[in-house]
C-alpha cells in the first residue's frame, strides 16, 4: 500500500460567503481525477455548502482548521468535532503555528483537541514547525520531535494510522520564504524515523506528512519530488484555483 498524497489549502480566516462558493466552484472545475487528494480548510460557514459542492468528488473532501475539545457545552463562541463532522468536514488542521502563537494553544491542549477529532472520526492535520530563532540555532529536529511527543504520540497505533503530520517551518509561512528541499527532506525523514521508533516502521511508512510554508506552483514540483515528502499545506496560494491545483497535479509521475 502506497502513502496518500494530500494537498490541503488551509484559507485561514479569508473569503466571505460568495467568495467562497466562486473558489469552491472554479477549484471543482479545474480538477481533473487524480490520485492525489485536495482538501480545502475553510472558514466554519462555508462547510455545509462547499460539502454539497463536493458530494460525490471523490478526490476531493472538507477541513476545518481548528476545533474544540470537547463535544458541546457552555463554551461560547467554539465549534466541537461532532459539529464539524454533521457538515461534511472529514479533515480538521491542528496545531498551526498561528493558533500555537496567537491563541496560546500547547502541546496538551492540542493532545486533547486530537483525542476529540478522533474521537468523532474525523483525521487531524497537525502542524509540528520551529521558529527561526531554533532554525539558526540549530534545535529544529529537537523543537518538532517535543511537539510530537507533546501533541500526537500519546495516541494508540490504530489512531495514529489516521493522523496526518504538516511539517509547517515558522519561518517560511507566508513570508516568501521557503524550505529548500534538502531541509524538507530532511525533517520528512526525521518526522518518520521518530514515528518508526514511537511505533513501527509500517505506520511510518504509510503516514502522510505534508510540507507547508510558502509552497507555491513554482516550488511545489521539486518539494513533492521529495522521497519523504507527501504533499503540501497551503495557505497564500490555496486562494487561487489555479495555484492550488497546479499544486496538486505537481507530484512527479514516478511518485
Ligand atoms: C499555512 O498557513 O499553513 C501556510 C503554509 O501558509 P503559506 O502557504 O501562505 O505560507
Amino acid at each position: 500500500m502506497k502513502r496518500q498524497r494530500i494537498v490541503a489549502g488551509n484559507w485561514k480566516m479569508n473569503n466571505n460567503f460568495d467568495e467562497g462558493r466562486d473558489l469552491t466552484i472554479s477549484i471543482i472545475q479545474k480538477l481533473g481525477p487524480s490520485g492525489t487528494l485536495a482538501v480545502l480548510c475553510p472558514p466554519f460557514i462555508h462547510l455545509n455548502y462547499m460539502s454539497t459542492l463536493a458530494k460525490g468528488i471523490a478526490n476531493l473532501k472538507l477541513g476545518a482548521q481548528n476545533c474544540h475539545t470537547e463535544a458541546n457545552g457552555a463554551y461560547t463562541g467554539e465549534i466541537s468535532a461532532p459539529m464539524l463532522k454533521s457538515v461534511g468536514a472529514e479533515f480538521v488542521i491542528l496545531g498551526h503555528s498561528e493558533r500555537r502563537e496567537y491563541f496560546g494553544e500547547t502541546d496538551d491542549f492540542l493532545a486533547k483537541k486530537v483525542g476529540a477529532v478522533l474521537a468523532s472520526e474525523l483525521r487531524p492535520i497537525f502542524c509540528v514547525g520551529e521558529k527561526l530563532e531554533s532554525r539558526e540555532a540549530g534545535e529544529q529536529e529537537s523543537v518538532v520531535s517535543s511537539q510530537l511527543e507533546g501533541g500526537l504520540f500519546h495516541l494508540s497505533a490504530e489512531q495514529m494510522s489516521k493522523v496526518v503530520i504538516a511539517y509547517e517551518p515558522v519561518w517560511a509561512i507566508g513570508t516568501g520564504k521557503t524550505a529548500s528541499k534538502e531541509q524538507a527532506q530532511e525533517m520528512h525523514k526525521f518526522i518518520r524515523s521518530l514515528v518508526a521508533k514511537k511505533y513501527n516502521d509500517n505506520l511510518a511508512d504509510l503516514t502522510t506528512i505534508l510540507y507547508g510554508g510558502s509552497c507555491k506552483p513554482d516550488n511545489a514540483k521539486e518539494l513533492f519530488s521529495q522521497p519523504d515528502v507527501d504533499g503540501g499545506l497551503i495557505g497564500g496560494a490555496s486562494l487561487k484555483a489555479a495555484d492550488f491545483v497546479a499544486i496538486v497535479n505537481s507530484f512527479p509521475d514516478s511518485k
